[in-house]
C-alpha cells in the first residue's frame, strides 16, 4: 500500500511515533482518507469539489478553523470521507493544486447557495414543529 507522511503526525504534540511513512491512504466508500488525520486525500478532495460545482448534494463548509473544511453530502448513507485538513494540500506551484483552487472557487459559492436552501429548510421544519409557524 502507498505510504505517506501526514504532516500533523510531524507538527503535532502526541503520544505517537514521529517517523516518515507510516501512513496509508484507506479507502472510505468513494473516498481515500488519511489514517492518520482522516483528511481526505488531495485526488479525493478534488473529486469532491469538481463534483460540488456541479451535484446539488454536495456541500463544502469552511470550519472555524482556517485548517479544516467539512464536505456533506446530502442524503447519501454509508461511509465516505468527511473533512479535509490544509496540510493536505498539494504544492502550490503544481498543476493539482490549480485545478483544486479553480475548482474550490467554484463549489464554495455553490455550497452558500445550497446550505442557505439546506438549513433554511431544516430551521422552517423545527419552527413548524414547535408550532411557530403554521
Ligand atoms: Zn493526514
Amino acid at each position: 500500500m502507498e505510504k505517506h507522511t501526514c504532516s500533523a503526525r510531524m507538527n503535532q504534540p502526541g503520544p505517537w511515533e514521529y517517523k516518515e511513512n507510516l501512513d496509508t491512504w484507506e479507502q472510505r466508500g468513494p473516498d481515500k482518507c488519511c489514517s492518520f488525520c482522516g483528511s481526505l486525500s488531495p485526488e479525493s478532495f478534488l473529486e469532491v469539489l469538481t463534483k460540488a460545482t456541479l451535484d446539488d448534494s454536495i456541500m463544502i463548509e469552511p470550519s472555524t478553523k482556517r485548517y479544516k473544511y467539512y464536505i456533506k453530502r446530502i442524503g447519501f448513507e454509508g461511509e465516505c470521507g468527511i473533512k479535509f485538513y490544509t496540510w493536505h494540500l498539494p504544492d502550490e506551484d503544481t498543476e493539482q493544486f490549480k485545478e483544486m483552487d479553480k475548482m474550490y472557487r467554484v463549489a464554495i459559492v455553490e455550497s452558500k447557495k445550497r446550505a442557505e436552501k439546506y438549513y433554511g429548510k431544516i430551521i422552517e421544519n423545527i419552527r413548524k414543529d414547535a408550532g411557530v409557524i403554521e
